[in-house]
């Protein structure tokens, strides 16, 4: 399996790793930001590094990692990020079997392409690469799947313990941050003061998940708490490792999160997801998966969506399809997903 794309991606791909655990061992080629996602992972019989960008790059790197990937005498490869040089990578490392979407740039390194299908999830999207030749199977709904260890658990404990959280505490997480500047929804101070004056005192805690980059997007959330008269903020911005992160999600009532990787942990954790979408939209295939789960998105504006990950900017200026998007309606989202406690 080499599956070197984002994290979101990763996470989305462990379907169709268990899938393919039934009929054998499988070794995953992953970037070094995403590999530590699949520690633990019971379907997962290695994980090789390749450091495209970094130590990896060039046709030097290409070979080594090649030479690396020979040595685990795969018989197939699914190649779920199928770029050419990832083609490349398993046609250098002698596997005989190559099996990539139809619409990859690496599909003629390959020996067999799958139908990109536009009307499913993009979970299973990929669990259709695992397809015998010939067959359209469609697996029933899924949800992907992380496995926290106890040196996870033990650190969001820590960060618990610090904030002075008790076991007692409900939590409601926010994730502001995302890699492409137009799918952040720049409302999220706002719903921490609406979240506060609506929760009062019931016991429930707000805490930012995100990278270190996120941590002024969690001081503004805290601010904006602190004014409203709630209880401090747990920042865990740049405090966890991603297994970390979900392990803290399993511990959250709810979470509200941009289209970005926060998302896909809450739903390998099946976590309660409020999903805002802005320039993009649920139908490409990457909405939340958690059995409790909404979209918030603009009602009605023609040009949604506009690109494929959300543009750097709003090429018209206005930036309606995150703007529109009110703290109160998201808040209305949220209690719906997850009803505060009566109040004490
Ligand atoms: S063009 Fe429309 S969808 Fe794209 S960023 Fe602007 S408001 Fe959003």
């Amino acid at each position: 399996m080499l599956q070197t794309s984002f994290l979101g991606d990763m996470i989305l791909t462990t379907p169709l790793i268990e899938r393919l655990a039934a009929e054998g061992p499988v070794h995953v080629v992953a970037t070094p930001a995403n590999a530590g996602v699949l520690a633990n992972h019971p379907a997962v019989a290695s994980v090789l590094v390749f450091d495209k960008r970094g130590t990896d790059r060039g046709l030097s790197g290409l070979r080594r990692m090649a030479q690396r990937l020979r040595a685990v005498n795969a018989e197939r490869a699914l190649l779920a990020q199928g770029s050419s040089r990832t083609a490349a990578l398993a046609w250098m490392a002698g596997i005989p079997e190559r099996i990539t979407f139809d619409t990859s740039g690496g599909r003629l390194f390959t020996t067999r392409r799958v139908p990109y299908r536009r009307d499913l999830h993009h979970a299973a999207r990929l669990w259709q690469l695992g397809n015998a030749p010939g067959h359209d199977d469609v697996p029933p709904p899924l949800r992907p799947s992380l496995h926290p260890g106890p040196a996870d658990h033990a650190a969001v404990q820590a960060l618990l313990d610090r904030a002075g959280v008790s076991a007692q505490e409900r939590l409601i997480a926010l994730a502001p941050g995302s890699v492409w500047a137009t799918k952040r929804w720049p409302h999220y101070a706002a719903l921490a003061a609406e979240l506060v004056r609506s929760i009062g005192q019931t016991g429930e805690r707000i805490v930012v998940l995100g990278a270190a980059g996120d941590a002024p997007l969690a001081a503004a959330i805290a601010d904006a708490a602190a004014a409203a008269g709630g209880a401090p903020v747990v920042d865990a911005t740049g405090q966890l490792s991603l297994l970390g992160s979900a392990a803290l999600l399993a511990r959250c009532q709810v979470l509200i999160t941009n289209d970005s990787a926060p998302l896909h942990l809450a739903s390998a954790m099946n976590t309660p997801t409020v999903a805002l979408f802005g320039p993009t939209v649920p139908a490409f295939g990457f909405g939340p998966l958690a059995e409790r789960r909404t979209v918030v998105e603009h009602p009605q504006l023609e040009c949604r969506p506009c690109h494929a990950h959300g543009p750097p900017s709003c090429p018209l200026g206005h930036f309606r399809c995150m703007q529109d998007l009110s703290a109160v309606t998201v808040r209305q989202a949220v209690h719906q997903l997850s009803p505060p406690e009566p109040q004490r």
